[in-house]
């Protein structure tokens, strides 16, 4: 029959997000590994909207770049949901940027390949991730990246600026989510995603946050100049220019100039070996 909670033994904590725990998991009688999502008070309003959200979109998701979920389990006697989620054996690229120092660019043009492709598939969907940073992204032994954690993403209905709603991680937010007039936001939701993707990008390159100096912990209006006011962030000049170019064309400020996902599977830093 049916799997239950109690099939999987927890082996330990994996992290910690919005209301909830990512426990790594053996599923006891074939011993499989998986990542499964606990969420409690799932009975409060906001926590409730975010996994149903989370849980909605990735019963409808089906790629290789977008991590795969394998079951829902509610429990009725209490507030808690969990997410029975593939298990990314090498974690976040956050983790690894912390556990093993900066990426190189090579490292970073097969990350960027695979997270363009999750973002075309999402796309395909109508799906905009919202949320897209380093911790957000997944690896595996195989080196497969997978873009995770839906839990602000939007289904795209009619209504293209539906996206400017006040959520995500605010440091990775666009121009355009800030301030629409000026920075072109009702062109598209999903060019915030690619806004996302170089800071990420940026920040796996150069270990520290690309907005700041190292180490510095901004407030919220600080950053929020810097993204609306200051000039977009570049890598430094040791970089190839490929790779400078591929960053322009995602930090544009204005998100009708920035490229879109598919513009930028052509672009030749992944279009070329
Ligand atoms: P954050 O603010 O770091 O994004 P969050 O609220 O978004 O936290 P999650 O992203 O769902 O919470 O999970 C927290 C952490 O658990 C992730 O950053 C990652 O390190 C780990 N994790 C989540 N899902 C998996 C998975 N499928 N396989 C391996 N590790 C995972
Ligand atoms: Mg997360």
């Amino acid at each position: 029959g049916a799997d239950r909670l109690s099939d999987f033994e927890r082996l330990q904590v994996l992290g910690h997000g919005n209301g909830g725990t990512v426990y790594k998991v053996r599923h006891r009688r074939t011993s499989t590994l998986y990542a499964l999502k606990v969420v409690h008070s799932a009975s409060d309003p906001p926590v409730r909207r975010q996994v149903l959200r989370e849980i909605d979109i990735l019963s409808r998701t089906d790629s290789p770049h977008v991590v795969r979920c394998h079951g829902v389990f509610h429990k009725h006697s209490g507030d808690n949901v969990a997410i029975l989620m593939e298990y990314m054996d090498s974690g976040s690229l956050e983790s690894i940027l912390n556990a093993s120092g900066t990426f190189s660019e090579a490292d970073l043009r097969g990350v960027t390949r695979q997270v363009l492709q999750g973002l075309s598939y999402l796309q395909s969907q109508k799906i905009v991730h919202r949320d897209i940073k380093p911790s957000n992204l997944l690896i595996n032994a195989k080196g497969e990246v997978k873009i995770a954690d839906f839990g602000v993403s939007k289904v795209m209905c009619r209504s293209l600026d539906a996206c400017n709603s006040y959520v995500g991680t605010c440091a990775y937010m666009s121009p355009e989510r800030f301030d629409p007039d000026t920075y072109g936001g009702n062109y598209s939701g999903y060019a915030g995603d690619v806004w996302g993707l170089g800071l990420t990008l940026l920040e796996l390159y150069m270990g520290h946050f690309p907005f700041l100096p190292q180490g510095q912990r901004p407030d919220w209006a600080t950053l929020m100049c810097a993204i609306c006011f200051g000039e977009p962030p570049s890598l430094p000049c040791e970089a190839s220019e490929d790779f400078k170019g591929f960053i322009g064309c995602c930090l544009q400020k204005d998100s009708s100039q920035r490229w879109t996902v598919a513009q930028l599977l052509n672009h030749p830093f992944v279009s070329i070996d």
